[in-house]
């Protein structure tokens, strides 16, 4: 069924608290995590406790957890000081959608970058 966990699925095992993270916020239907190769001072993803491919197919079958998703990066954002409403510089949310753009881990999930000079440069 559309969101079961995936036995195979690193993100599946960190919500199941079979692998550990470093968690800075939990909802009931998401979890966010430090990423373990920071490319930024704040880079933490958010991810769905329930399985989707990526964030397109997520949004696809449940719109609801997908606004949850993108609230909870805002929340992280402010949490972390890296949003203006929170004095921060701006912030920078990724979601990498195949692999040839850059997706390695297939559970939907979006990168929140934010703090350091290294976000001045516009990539779009
Ligand atoms: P993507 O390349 O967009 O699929 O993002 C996957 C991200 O997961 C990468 O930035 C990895 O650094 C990160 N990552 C991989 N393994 C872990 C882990 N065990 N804990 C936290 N982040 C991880
Ligand atoms: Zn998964």
């Amino acid at each position: 069924m559309s969101g079961e966990p995936q036995a195979d699925c690193l993100f599946c095992r960190i919500v199941a608290r079979e692998i550990p993270a470093t968690v800075v916020r939990e909802t009931e239907t998401t979890l966010a995590f430090r990423d373990i190769n920071p490319q930024a001072p704040t880079h933490v993803l958010v991810v769905p406790k329930a399985h989707y491919p990526h964030a397109a197919a997520l949004a696809d079958a449940d719109p609801a957890l997908a606004g949850t998703l993108l609230a909870e990066a805002g929340r992280v954002a402010e949490e972390e000081k890296v949003a203006e409403s929170a004095g921060g510089a701006g912030y920078r949310l990724i979601f990498n959608t195949g692999a040839g753009a850059g997706q390695t881990v297939f559970h939907a999930h979006v990168h929140v970058l934010g703090g350091g000079d290294g976000l001045r440069e516009k990539l779009v």
